[in-house]
């Protein structure tokens, strides 16, 4: 069924649109590692790196990782702290679970991929907008992405003024982007939307003069105050972190499963009960959820001798696991 927005353009000029989107693509497209492969392994990788992550940092991890992990049955083989050692840095370390996961369902379901939406979607860690990607790029199933670029240029497109960060708005978003979707071929389509959002219709300065799509923008003239997002207020929260030193080692602890940056290694939370403060080394920021996070780190020692459930690393064993980011530049600033 074909779906009538009240604000979309009519048929006619979705087609023209469709023509001069894909035509821009063509000649404008990046040439990215995972453009040059038609592989649905290699696809999916980099559709999970790419979630919440700029290009220009996942180009270098998804060629190692293709390096370690070729296929999804090397994958699904990987012990589970090799997986987590290679997205180090990336962060949103589900993800890597997510995939891991992907990899072993994949294996045990003979070792391909699905070619159906219903299909994508029973798997683990394959959401909407997962299943979306991988289905148009490596299949070409007519399913529409809608990421945060495509939510932007529609918005614009449309002179749409509603508050993105609400479900309504998404679905909305959804049956419009359906309806753009360009079904002799999705993939291209899908990419190009994409595209277009990362390299001219940015979110400060949109390049409306080379833009495809200009003649027939509505929110050209103000695009900057597209999309509207209410945002939450960021908390703030401070830390204080021990390094306890023995000899040319540190003490560190592995997180259990159920927190923040399980299976990752970090340096303990100072504990009054149990250490003794020294003098502070270290200020880190970082953001986590919807925290800003100043970390201190100070130097401090058991009060008794309490067997810690740790281990004590030298700087050498630390390179070789994988540490949440704060805690990995707390080891860098160790390093000095
Ligand atoms: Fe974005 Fe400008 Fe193109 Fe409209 S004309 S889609 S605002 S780049």
């Amino acid at each position: 069924m074909t779906l009538k927005m009240k604000s979309s353009p009519a048929d006619k000029t979705w087609k023209a649109m469709r023509r001069n989107l894909a035509t821009w693509y063509t000649s404008a497209r990046r040439d990215l590692p995972w453009r040059r492969t038609t592989d649905p392994y290699a696809i999916a990788v980099s559709e999970f790196m790419l979630q919440q992550t700029q290009v220009v940092t996942v180009i270098p991890y998804y060629e190692r990782w293709l390096k370690s992990f070729p296929t999804w049955q090397v994958l699904a083989c990987a012990k589970e702290p090799a997986v987590i050692k290679a997205w180090e840095g990336l962060g949103y370390y589900r993800r890597a679970r997510n995939l891991h996961a992907l990899a072993k369902a994949v294996v045990r379901a003979g070792g391909e991929l699905p070619r159906s939406e219903p299909e994508l979607r029973a798997l683990p860690g394959i959401g909407p907008y997962t299943a979306a990607a991988l289905g148009s790029i490596a299949f070409q199933l007519p399913l529409a992405v809608l990421d945060g670029n495509v939510m932007r240029v529609l918005t614009r497109l449309l002179a749409l003024r509603d508050d993105i960060s609400r479900p309504q708005t998404r679905t909305k978003l959804q049956e419009i982007a359906d309806q753009f979707l360009d079904t002799r071929d999705p993939s291209t389509h899908n990419q190009a939307m994409m595209e277009l959002g990362a390299t001219v219709c940015l979110p400060r300065h949109p390049m409306c003069l080379i833009c495809p799509l200009s003649d027939d923008c509505s929110g050209r003239a103000h695009a900057e105050d597209f999309p509207v997002k209410s945002r939450p207020a960021q908390e703030k929260r401070a830390e204080t972190v021990a390094i306890i030193a023995y000899g040319e080692s540190f003490y560190c602890e592995q997180v259990p499963a159920g927190k923040p940056w399980h299976g990752l290694w970090r340096f303990p939370d100072f504990d009054p009960a149990r250490m003794e403060q020294g003098q502070p080394l270290s200020r880190i920021k970082y953001g986590i959820t919807r925290y800003s996070v100043t970390m201190h780190a100070v130097s401090a020692k058991w009060k008794s001798r309490v067997p810690p459930c740790g281990s004590y690393l030298t700087l050498e064993k630390m390179r070789t696991l994988a540490f949440a980011a704060p805690h990995r530049k707390l080891a860098q600033f160790l390093e000095q």
